[in-house]
Protein backbone atom coordinates (compact mmCIF):
# COMPACT_ATOMS: atom_id res chain seq x y z
CA UNK A 1 0.00 0.00 0.00
CA UNK A 2 1.80 3.26 -0.57
CA UNK A 3 2.54 5.72 2.00
CA UNK A 4 -0.53 8.51 2.17
CA UNK A 5 1.17 11.72 3.06
CA UNK A 6 -2.71 13.05 3.85
CA UNK A 7 -2.52 10.40 6.66
CA UNK A 8 -3.50 12.07 10.28
CA UNK A 9 -0.39 11.56 12.13
CA UNK A 10 1.53 13.01 8.79
CA UNK A 11 -0.55 16.10 9.27
CA UNK A 12 0.51 16.10 12.74
CA UNK A 13 3.96 15.81 12.25
CA UNK A 14 3.79 18.75 9.57
CA UNK A 15 1.94 20.29 12.50
CA UNK A 16 -1.04 20.98 10.42
CA UNK A 17 -3.12 19.98 13.25
CA UNK A 18 -1.63 21.64 16.46
CA UNK A 19 -0.99 18.66 18.89
CA UNK A 20 1.04 19.26 21.75
CA UNK A 21 4.34 16.71 21.86
CA UNK A 22 5.71 15.36 24.90
CA UNK A 23 8.72 14.29 22.88
CA UNK A 24 10.94 15.02 20.36
CA UNK A 25 13.93 13.94 18.50
CA UNK A 26 15.54 13.57 15.35
CA UNK A 27 13.73 9.94 14.80
CA UNK A 28 10.23 10.13 16.43
CA UNK A 29 7.58 12.09 17.96
CA UNK A 30 5.13 11.29 21.12
CA UNK A 31 1.75 12.68 21.97
CA UNK A 32 -1.41 11.75 23.74
CA UNK A 33 -4.13 9.78 21.99
CA UNK A 34 -7.26 12.30 21.46
CA UNK A 35 -9.39 9.59 22.50
CA UNK A 36 -7.62 7.72 25.58
CA UNK A 37 -8.08 3.91 26.41
CA UNK A 38 -6.47 4.16 30.07
CA UNK A 39 -5.14 7.25 32.21
CA UNK A 40 -1.98 7.47 30.06
CA UNK A 41 -2.11 6.42 26.29
CA UNK A 42 0.47 7.80 24.22
CA UNK A 43 1.64 7.35 21.22
CA UNK A 44 4.93 7.18 19.67
CA UNK A 45 5.50 7.69 16.29
CA UNK A 46 8.58 7.36 13.45
CA UNK A 47 9.24 10.87 11.68
CA UNK A 48 9.58 9.04 8.44
CA UNK A 49 6.78 7.81 6.41
CA UNK A 50 6.44 4.48 7.41
CA UNK A 51 2.53 2.84 6.61
CA UNK A 52 2.57 -0.19 9.18
CA UNK A 53 5.20 -2.47 10.92
CA UNK A 54 4.90 -4.92 7.79
CA UNK A 55 6.47 -2.60 5.96
CA UNK A 56 9.31 -2.26 7.99
CA UNK A 57 12.80 -3.65 6.69
CA UNK A 58 16.03 -4.62 9.01
CA UNK A 59 17.27 -1.17 8.07
CA UNK A 60 14.28 -0.03 10.72
CA UNK A 61 15.49 -2.26 13.79
CA UNK A 62 16.85 0.50 15.26
CA UNK A 63 14.38 2.74 14.89
CA UNK A 64 11.68 0.46 15.95
CA UNK A 65 13.94 -0.19 19.19
CA UNK A 66 14.01 3.48 19.31
CA UNK A 67 10.11 4.14 19.38
CA UNK A 68 9.78 1.21 22.33
CA UNK A 69 12.63 2.47 24.77
CA UNK A 70 11.28 6.22 23.75
CA UNK A 71 7.86 5.57 24.92
CA UNK A 72 9.25 3.53 28.15
CA UNK A 73 11.18 6.47 29.19
CA UNK A 74 8.23 8.80 28.59
CA UNK A 75 6.04 6.55 30.51
CA UNK A 76 8.28 6.16 33.35
CA UNK A 77 8.45 9.91 33.77
CA UNK A 78 4.90 10.88 33.60
CA UNK A 79 5.08 8.55 36.70
CA UNK A 80 3.68 4.92 35.37
CA UNK A 81 6.71 2.33 35.07
CA UNK A 82 4.43 -0.51 34.12
CA UNK A 83 3.09 -0.06 30.71
CA UNK A 84 1.45 -1.69 27.63
CA UNK A 85 3.11 -1.36 24.31
CA UNK A 86 0.77 -2.25 21.26
CA UNK A 87 1.23 -2.16 17.68
CA UNK A 88 -1.85 -2.52 15.37
CA UNK A 89 -0.20 -3.53 12.24
CA UNK A 90 -3.21 -3.90 9.51
CA UNK A 91 -7.00 -3.20 9.29
CA UNK A 92 -7.60 -6.72 10.54
CA UNK A 93 -4.93 -6.42 13.92
CA UNK A 94 -7.20 -2.87 14.48
CA UNK A 95 -4.61 -0.23 12.38
CA UNK A 96 -7.01 2.51 11.45
CA UNK A 97 -4.31 5.35 10.67
CA UNK A 98 -1.74 4.31 8.44
CA UNK A 99 1.72 6.19 9.51
CA UNK A 100 3.55 3.32 12.12
CA UNK A 101 2.61 4.18 15.62
CA UNK A 102 3.62 2.39 19.18
CA UNK A 103 0.68 2.78 21.16
CA UNK A 104 1.76 3.08 24.67
CA UNK A 105 -0.78 2.47 27.64
CA UNK A 106 -1.08 2.26 31.56
CA UNK A 107 -2.49 3.78 34.51
CA UNK A 108 -5.38 1.20 35.21
CA UNK A 109 -5.24 -2.37 35.05
CA UNK A 110 -5.30 -4.04 31.84
CA UNK A 111 -6.82 -7.10 30.77
CA UNK A 112 -5.05 -10.32 28.60
CA UNK A 113 -5.85 -11.32 26.13
CA UNK A 114 -6.71 -7.82 24.86
CA UNK A 115 -9.93 -7.33 22.99
P1 LIG B 1 -4.70 2.57 15.43
O1 LIG B 1 -6.15 2.17 15.51
O2 LIG B 1 -4.32 2.95 14.02
O3 LIG B 1 -3.76 1.59 16.04
O4 LIG B 1 -4.56 3.86 16.34
C1 LIG B 1 -4.85 5.14 15.88
C2 LIG B 1 -5.01 5.99 17.09
O5 LIG B 1 -4.93 7.35 16.71
C3 LIG B 1 -6.36 5.83 17.81
O6 LIG B 1 -6.15 5.40 19.14
C4 LIG B 1 -6.99 7.22 17.74
O7 LIG B 1 -7.69 7.58 18.90
C5 LIG B 1 -5.77 8.11 17.52
N1 LIG B 1 -6.05 9.34 16.79
C6 LIG B 1 -6.80 9.45 15.67
N2 LIG B 1 -6.83 10.73 15.25
C7 LIG B 1 -6.07 11.43 16.13
C8 LIG B 1 -5.71 12.82 16.23
O8 LIG B 1 -6.10 13.67 15.43
N3 LIG B 1 -4.90 13.16 17.26
C9 LIG B 1 -4.45 12.25 18.18
N4 LIG B 1 -3.66 12.71 19.15
N5 LIG B 1 -4.76 10.94 18.11
C10 LIG B 1 -5.56 10.55 17.10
Amino acid sequence: MPYDPSNVFARILRREIPTPWLHEDDLCVAFRDIAPQAPLHLLVIPKRPLARLAEATANDDALLGHLLRTGKALAARLGHPDARFVVNDGAGAGQTVFQLHVHVLAGRGLAWPPG
